[in-house]
């Protein structure tokens, strides 16, 4: 097999088609030589290695070693430099790389191999430059050592802090060919005393042991922690890169930084970055010492005072923005670069797709599309659902009153306000205790994801803004940044003083990631102000889906939410939600505790003017389009009176005793509500309910209808239909009702429906189909009823369940796939009846991007969701159809 893919010089082995087997890194790197990039020379070893690797008991496979032979023959034939040529040493890099998506700092990366005692007297002869190359050694050793032989860095760094202090040197620039010579050998000193054993000199024991270690990391705990959260399965396994060396730590004409093509949180189509003089790329991602802008543009906007990369070295700038606008058009995306900059010469170290905030995302898939870079289904495409979810969430009312402790640096947009906790670990248990909490750091580290994650918000006080914890963190939520003036975090005694105020643990404070703001307590929010390129591409996604998007609201308010959002009716309204307000409850009670028929009636005629508002004011708002009304479908239980108090109250208002009424409610107290008399089952043995629920839709139609001069659609379903009878005899009412008084004339425009909830429906879908009109998934049921699961108990194991393999996601979010194999019956044998049967879904599934694109396959006609997921549905049926 072929393991192993050169590059270099202008053309490569592999190319970007490669990723699964070189990783997004290998593969980028193989195609940025190809169109002519100045990339260092190297080669790739294929992720089957790491499969071998792992296969083997964690030893890399003998056949290896002749192939890596021959490709470092290749590489040092490019620069003359060969490895462990004391004269001319060849020094490379040791890089992990897994297949997109990829995993920023989640494994090991071995910088300034190929030094020992005898090439590092070669580099500084060859080069002239004694500091530079035992500042070389002293990285390369601290890397090793932390990286292949598992000693901790910080050890590293005490010597380096101590000695430091002991000198008076405050940067690491300042210190001198001799020092650097100085902490070389307290270096391996260390690794002596600690390992008992000396600091490798050969280099091939360092090059295997380097290769080994980074395809190690693969299975490291941040590694795995990550590939969880992103769903990336552990037998992708990761390359490995080895790269001839550039250097950025070679004086003031050198340097090393991160630029995005575009910029990642705004989208605006200006070159975005930082970078560091005289210094090495680690330096830069672990976001240590506070990077200098990249243009003079935005050094004037956000800088601290220090010259920008295009000041200080106008040509390298010129050929490194080049090179961008080449690699955008090359990829047709967002890049997000690293480079060096070594003695004023430019090179490519790794290209890759940006991450970016939501508005970013939008705002660059339109400009592309406009710029005629892709399509607009690609750019359609482009956005994930899912992400959308944070844009139409609430940003800081700017007429709120706010005391703002501090203005740091805006790191990712939207705003959020929770509980302070200090600790990643800390923030995850309080999110699943139900909190709701910011996470305050220092600096965050890969260490943290999981923390940040859980987080509604990130604050930090440094690190740079393309630190890979911040690169991680766009796209989980709001982010601020610190500067020079605050706030100040006290880790041991868990307190953050900004503004001169300490804010302790628990605290509540709002941050504001489009301003940078970090704010005492909480801050009222403002609805979403969506923008234009939202609209532009909801406006390209809504002509290239099929299926329709309604949405559930139970209310006005709901209802108006909807259609700003674009749905298109109201797939779902549930009818009892609405006597959850105000007094209403009580007619309720009165209506499910009455005796007889008479009382029931005569408690239903309570409820019917307010219900036959409601329907007027949903109507009004829908103006003409589907509403879906669900007849009454409460697990009866959920409305009974508990307390005394409210026993009380209903006993007086129905005019019985107390003793009266709790026989009453033992009377109707269910073993099983859930599956008890409710639905179709409550709607046949009480028909009133329906003779006055129908009355009430159909007074409203006509009146709404009269107002408006535009055609009312009610749409009347029933829900938990196990069977056609059941159904027969609903809609019969429904007619009877219909035929009675004014509701004649609207008869035509009547349909009845049935919710599809049961498996037995699903199965007799086509019998129930001769009686309905259309058919309603209703998958929260259908899914309780298939796995004989109750969605209220399920908590307290579904979280096991998956630690266990048992499940890979909550059927209740995502489709489950035998409940979506009922639902393919249901409509393949309902259809069979009624060839043009209108079927949607309105479980909380409807809004969740994989189920939308299952509903598109089986082809349902609509999917219904809760108002604020109507334009994920939008754009994720758009995606499902193309
Ligand atoms: P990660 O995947 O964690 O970003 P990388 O393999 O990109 O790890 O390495 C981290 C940093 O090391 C890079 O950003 C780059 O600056 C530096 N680096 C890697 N290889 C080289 C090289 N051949 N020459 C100079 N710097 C390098
Ligand atoms: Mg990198
Ligand atoms: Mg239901």
């Amino acid at each position: 097999p072929k393991w192993v893919y050169s590059f270099g010089g202008g053309r490569a082995d592999g190319s970007a088609a490669d990723k699964d087997r070189l990783g997004g890194k290998g593969a980028h790197l193989a195609e940025m030589s190809r169109i002519g990039l100045p990339v260092p020379p190297g080669f790739t070893i294929a992720t089957d290695v790491c499969a071998a690797y792992y296969e083997n008991g964690r030893r890399l496979p003998e056949e290896l070693k002749p192939m890596v032979d021959e490709a470092l023959v290749k590489m040092a034939a490019y620069s003359g430099a060969h490895f462990g040529d004391v004269d001319h040493p060849l020094l490379v890099s040791v890089r992990s790389g897994a297949r997109a998506p990829s995993m920023p700092g989640m494994m090991d990366t071995v910088l300034n191999l190929g030094l020992n005692d005898e090439t590092v007297e070669g580099l500084a002869r060859r080069t002239g430059d004694r500091r530079f190359a035992y500042d070389t050694y002293r990285r390369f050793i601290q890397m090793y050592a932390d990286v292949v032989l598992g000693l901790d860095h910080g050890l590293f760094e005490d010597i380096l802090e101590n000695y430091k202090a002991l000198k008076g040197f405050e940067l690491d620039p300042e210190l001198q060919a001799d020092d650097w010579i100085e902490i070389v050998g307290r270096y391996k000193g260390l690794v002596e005393k600690e390992l008992t054993l000396r600091f490798p000199q050969s280099l091939r024991d360092q090059l295997w042991g380097a290769i080994s270690a980074v395809f190690g990391s693969w299975q490291n705990a941040r590694a795995i922690a990550y590939r969880r959260l992103h769903d990336i399965p552990d037998d992708w396994g990761t390359a490995v890169t080895v790269q001839t060396m550039v250097f950025g730590n070679k004086g003031d004409n050198s340097a090393t930084g991160v630029v995005f093509t575009r910029n990642p949180s705004t989208g605006v189509n200006e070159l975005f970055g930082e970078f560091l003089l005289n210094a090495q790329g680690e330096d830069v991602v672990a976001g240590l010492r506070t990077p200098q802008p990249l243009t003079e543009r935005a050094g004037a906007v956000n800088g601290n005072g220090k010259p920008s990369l295009e000041a200080l070295m106008p040509d390298a700038f010129a050929k490194l923005k080049d090179a961008c606008a080449k690699l955008e058009r090359h990829f047709r995306d967002l890049q997000d670069i690293e480079f060096t900059v070594e003695a004023g010469e430019l090179f490519m170290l790794q290209t890759r797709a940006g991450k970016r905030s939501t508005q970013a995302a939008l705002k660059i898939a339109v400009d592309m599309a406009d710029e005629g870079i892709i399509t607009k289904e690609e750019a359609v495409e482009r956005i994930n659902p899912a992400q959308l979810d944070q844009l139409l969430h609430p940003t800081l009312d700017p007429n709120a009153d706010m005391t703002v402790l501090v203005k740091g640096l805006p790191a990712s947009p939207g705003a959020a306000s929770g509980e302070i906790v200090f600790d990643a670990d800390e923030a995850v248990h309080m999110k699943s205790q139900g909190h709701t909490v910011i996470l305050a750091r220092i600096e965050t580290s890969p260490e943290d994801v999981q923390g940040m994650h859980a987080s509604a918000g990130v604050l930090t006080t440094r690190g740079g803004m393309t630190s890979h914890a911040a690169v991680v963190a766009r796209g989980d939520g709001p982010s601020v940044r610190g500067r020079g003036r605050g706030p100040h975090i006290d880790l041991e005694h868990e307190t953050l003083e900004a503004g001169g105020i300490v804010l302790h643990k628990g605290d509540v404070v709002t941050i504001d990631g489009s301003s940078g703001k970090l704010i005492k307590g909480r801050v009222t929010m403002r609805q979403p102000e969506l923008s234009e390129d939202f609209s532009t591409l909801m406006h390209w996604a809504d002509g290239l889906r099929r299926m329709e998007v309604r949405a559930n609201a139970d209310t006005p308010a709901d209802a108006r939410h909807a259609r700003d959002f674009g749905a298109e009716g109201i797939g779902l309204c549930r009818t009892e939600h609405m006597f959850f307000q105000d007094n209403r409850i009580v007619a309720m009670r009165e209506m499910i505790l009455a005796e007889t028929k008479e009382a029931r009636r005569a408690a239903l005629a309570d409820l019917l003017p307010a219900q036959r508002q409601d329907f007027i004011e949903l109507f009004e708002i829908m103006a003409g389009l589907p509403v879906t009304i669900r007849l009454f479908d409460p697990p009866l239980h959920e409305f009974l009176p508990n307390e005394e108090d409210a026993i009380a109250d209903v006993a007086e208002s129905m005019g019985v005793s107390i003793a009266q009424l709790k026989r009453r409610i033992g009377v109707l107290r269910e073993f099983n509500p859930m599956l008890g008399q409710r639905g179709a089952r409550l709607l046949v043995t009480y028909p009133e309910i329906v003779d006055m629920q129908a009355r009430a839709i159909f007074e409203a139609a006509i009146e709404t209808g009269k107002e408006l001069h535009h055609r009312v659609r009610p749409e009347i379903m029933v829900p938990l239909v196990a069977t056609k009878r059941e159904l027969d005899l609903v809609k019969e009412r429904i007619t009877v009702t219909a035929r009675a008084g004014e509701g004649t004339r609207d008869e035509r425009r009547l349909e009845v429906g049935s919710m599809i909830e049961l498996p037995r429906a699903c199965l007799v879908a086509g019998e129930i189909a001769e009686a309905a009109e259309f058919f309603s998934f209703g998958t929260n049921d259908l899914t309780q009823t298939t796995f004989g699961l109750s969605r209220d108990d399920a908590g307290r194991f579904l979280g096991e369940y998956a630690d266990k393999g048992i499940i890979n996601h909550d059927p209740f979010m995502t489709l489950d796939n035998a409940v979506g194999e009922l639902m393919e019956i249901g409509v393949e044998r309902g259809r069979a009846v009624r060839p043009d049967l209108k079927i949607g879904v309105c479980g909380e599934h409807g809004g969740d991007p994989e189920t939308i694109g299952f509903c598109e396959q089986i082809g349902l006609t609509y999917v219904s969701c809760s108002p604020y997921r109507v334009p994920v549905a939008r754009l994720a049926a758009a995606q499902a159809a193309l």
